[in-house]
């Protein structure tokens, strides 16, 4: 996605912090932790050849502080705030196009749903910027059925839910991924954060700093040595080729690939990975959607002239608009047809084969997301819809929704559980592993609020589940 630097070993091999990861969460991590700590010596390491080339890599992009948790909201609406504020700071992420693009998000809701939605926006005392939008309005929508007969052809018993109203986000909208870990890279790199790409962690080692007592040949510590206070610490990586790196702490940002480091240490983070698709379309119906006109008032326009919005069906199924391409991007949260898990195992192999490519399930484009989409939008069971190509990548699903951020005494952070929302969470997530790696409680926000850290740690977690995940 972003060039990287040749392969360099020749340098240092021991750091203050090493961090595992170089996608939204481990980028944003370096970056704040390297402007408050200007002093600390970091290297970032990561599989891939380049940053940003795991699920980051796979996102949608997709931003938007319509959470039913308040953690979630403010902790987007913060860093959707930033990444417009590096947009009026850096003019080359104004032009050719826009790191963030605030063109809305529009729910097509069913009468089931829509009174929880409603009551959602009227709780947040005005901190959620959303519009109802009636039935009557929403009839203008080209092809739009609101109200289906079936969910598929041979399905004669059960009719999907029919619409009864939209809600519109008005701070909701695209990011641009592959900008933003550019962004977070270079100013890093700049200020002194050295990367290793290419560069797979197979294990974190524990290693005697006081000659403590240690399993060998693994070196894994014995289970009392917890308790000797200050003993047992973390004292670097060891990595797939054979080669180590010394380190004081070790930030783990190692996305779905995460419990194959944590596990074998018996640290739980309670996330699970799970493989996700799009699938992106052309064609007439399409095109005649992406000219439709929505009686909404976004931030960003074309013009003073509203744009298709990122539309989410009663289904689940969610339909980005890609202006530029004339495409829409297409896919659906998927928590029941693959298996929890990822087909790679670095912590095992000491390799990390993930292809973005090989995880787009093309054939699940009429299995799964057909049926979802075509109920409300028959346009897409004709030849008027194209589909192209498809990618994928992993959800880091935490229990509840919101991330997960915890330390262990010995020099370890876990950060993860992104829930399918960590690149529009990724500015705050880095701002809170910057606190927590300084020993802070709380941690200033780039909307000025402060947050208290462990409200995301396991031990005193104190979120409300999400239940808009999409
Ligand atoms: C299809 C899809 C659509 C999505 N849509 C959105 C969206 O619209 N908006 C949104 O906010 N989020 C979205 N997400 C989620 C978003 O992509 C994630 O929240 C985000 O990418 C998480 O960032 P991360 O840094 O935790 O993980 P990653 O980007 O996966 O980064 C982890 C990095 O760690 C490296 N790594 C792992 N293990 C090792 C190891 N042992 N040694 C060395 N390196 C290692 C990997 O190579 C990888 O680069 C989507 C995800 C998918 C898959």
């Amino acid at each position: 996605m972003v060039e990287s630097s040749p392969r360099s070993f020749a340098t240092k091999d021991a750091y203050d912090v090493v961090i595992v990861g170089a996608g939204a969460l481990g980028l944003a991590s370096a970056y704040h932790l390297v402007q408050s700590r200007s002093d600390l010596s970091i290297v970032v390491l990561d599989a891939r050849s380049g940053p940003g080339e795991g699920s980051t890599g796979a996102s949608n992009g997709m931003v938007r502080d319509v959470f039913s948790s308040w953690d979630n909201h403010i902790l987007a609406k913060s860093s959707i705030a930033f990444y417009r504020h590096l947009m009026e700071e850096h003019e080359e992420l104004r032009a050719p196009s826009p790191l963030l693009d605030l063109f809305g998000y529009l729910w097509l809701l069913p009468e089931s749903r829509r009174q929880e939605y409603e009551s959602l926006v009227s709780q947040s005392e005005g901190s959620i910027d959303a519009q109802p939008v009636s039935l009557e309005k929403l009839r203008s929508c080209p092809g739009l059925d609101v109200t289906p007969a079936r969910w598929y052809e041979d399905d004669g018993v059960h009719a999907p839910e029919p619409i009864s109203s939209g809600l519109f986000g008005r701070n909701c909208g695209a990011v641009a991924p592959e900008r933003l870990v550019r962004f977070y890279y270079e100013q890093a790199k700049r200020s002194g954060v050295e990367f290793r790409f290419d560069s797979v962690v197979q294990r974190l080692s524990f290693e005697g700093r006081e000659e403590i007592l240690l399993h060998e040949p693994s070196k894994l510590p014995f289970a009392f040595q917890k308790e000797m206070k200050g003993r047992l610490r973390i004292s670097g990586v060891k990595l797939g080729d054979g080669r180590s790196v010394r380190a004081d702490h070790v930030i783990v940002a190692a996305g779905a690939w995460a419990e194959k480091l944590l596990h074998p240490l018996g640290i739980a983070t309670a996330c699970s990975p799970r493989p996700q698709t799009l699938f992106s379309v052309s064609g007439r119906v399409v095109e005649e959607l992406l000219r439709w006109e929505p009686p909404v008032n976004p931030v960003d326009t074309d013009d003073g002239r509203a744009r298709f919005p990122f539309l989410i069906l009663p289904t689940g199924a969610l339909l980005k608009p890609i202006f530029r391409d004339r495409q829409m991007w297409v896919g659906y949260e998927d928590s029941v047809a693959h298996p929890i898990g990822t087909r790679e195992d670095p912590g095992k192999d000491g390799r990390l084969d993930f292809s973005m490519v090989a995880m787009g399930d093309r054939e699940a484009f009429a299995t799964d997301v057909l049926p979802a989409v075509t109920p409300y939008l028959p346009g897409f069971g004709t030849s008027g819809v194209r589909l192209e190509n498809s990618w994928g990548g992993y959800y880091h699903f935490s229990p509840d929704g919101l991330p997960v951020l915890i330390e262990e005494p010995y020099g370890v952070i876990f950060v993860g559980g992104d829930s399918g929302s960590g690149v529009m969470k990724a500015d705050s997530i880095g701002r809170l592993v910057a606190a927590k790696y300084e020993g802070k409680a709380e941690a200033r926000l780039f909307s000025g609020e402060s947050y208290r850290i462990d409200r995301l740690s396991l031990d005193h977690r104190a979120v409300q589940e999400e239940r808009i995940i999409l």
